[in-house]
């Protein structure tokens, strides 16, 4: 198997050059939907566009067949239909303007790359675009790869190409240059400024909580993916809690990573729904190497050996050490997750 030092710098070039992609369309939203007369087609084009320069990336920095294969999200399907030429056309011409070599065949066969289930030792899972609503509100969204080796997370590389590097900075206009975060497993987690693989990197690490600074939470734009009523609740036991920080995709775990947020709050809204380990695998293992508590909200560690599913887990929470337990107690007290709708 190739080392582990390849492994995390393949995937950190992989995401980076996905990142420039992703801006473009991003940049073009108008253009795209204009041309495809489908107000969605801009996440299809970036998602599709994304997930074969990761593909293709992965194949030229990893001589082993073994260590690329991909859990993703997309498969090329939706794209083989007459009637998706023109959104077919402009995944493959996105794609060409970093690689003009690839043909059709090939953009199409690398996002099919990305079919493995889960069931090997060793695999990456990739989600091109986390966040799709954020991207399509010309707001925050994340090009998230995970290493998975043996039910563990090993290695994590999340692209944030509109979230600004400064903390000063308002997180509801897309920054033109974004960041990079990665991590490798007892290694720590890194910031690159500008999504820049060459750019010096830096190590980040959760902040500690200080008594008289009210609590900063975070968690989704989207009302369906987390429950913001049992949000309030939490708030309200736990008292001296601010206005929470509301922010599409993974880019809530490097909040808390970077010492931004003191907890990214995932709370289940219906019954049954299963986290994706592509929406959580890189994000948490940041989040861990920079010594962010991350469970779901029970208190268990995530669980990435049932395949695609977080199937062992409900919700997430990700904090600050010294709040995470009383976030667990808050939840258990509440009684938060027992009586969903159904
Ligand atoms: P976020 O940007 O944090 O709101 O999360 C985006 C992710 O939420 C997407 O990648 C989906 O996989 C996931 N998602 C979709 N439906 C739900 C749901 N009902 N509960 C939690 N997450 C969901
Ligand atoms: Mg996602």
């Amino acid at each position: 198997m190739t080392e582990a030092n390849q492994m995390i710098i393949a995937g950190i070039h992989a995401v980076a050059t996905a990142a420039q992609i992703t801006r473009t369309v991003q940049a073009n939203l108008e253009a795209v939907i204009t041309l495809t007369k489908d107000d969605r087609s801009p996440v299809t084009v970036a998602d599709l566009a994304a997930q074969a320069v990761v593909a293709l990336l992965l194949e030229e920095h990893l001589p082993d067949p073994a260590d690329r294969l991909v859990v993703g999200e997309e498969d090329s399907g939706a794209l083989q239909d007459e009637s998706m030429k023109t959104v077919r056309d402009a995944v493959v011409s996105t794609v060409q303007q970093w690689r003009p070599s690839a043909s059709e065949q090939d953009v199409l066969d690398a996002i099919d790359h990305c079919d493995h289930d889960g069931s090997a030792g060793g695999y990456w899972t990739l989600d091109p675009i986390d966040g799709t609503k954020g991207f399509l509100r010309n707001q925050q969204y994340a090009i998230a790869l995970g290493r998975i080796e043996d039910g563990v997370v090993v290695h994590g590389v999340m692209g944030c190409p509109a979230l600004p590097v400064s903390q000063d900075a308002p997180l509801d206009i897309p920054d033109p240059q974004g960041v990079l975060y990665a991590a490798s497993r007892g290694e720590g987690a890194w910031e690159f400024a500008g999504c820049d693989p060459e750019a010096d990197r830096l190590g980040i690490r959760a902040r500690s909580l200080q008594e008289e600074r009210p609590l900063q939470f975070c968690g989704s734009v989207e009302k369906a993916h987390s429950s913001r009523s049992d949000a309030d609740r939490i708030a309200e036991h736990l008292g001296n809690v601010g206005e929470p920080v509301r922010i599409d995709s993974q880019c809530k775990y490097a909040l808390v990573s970077r010492g931004q947020a003191d907890a990214y709050l995932r709370l289940p809204t219906r019954k049954g729904y299963v986290e994706k380990i592509w929406d959580h695998a890189a994000g948490s293992i940041i989040a861990e190497e920079a010594g962010v508590t991350v469970t779901d909200i029970q208190g268990n560690p995530l669980d990435f050996s049932h395949g695609a599913g977080l199937h062992a887990n409900r919700g997430v929470i990700a904090a600050v050490p010294a709040l995470h337990g009383r976030l667990i107690e808050s939840i258990k007290e509440l009684g938060i997750g027992m009586e969903e709708e159904a």
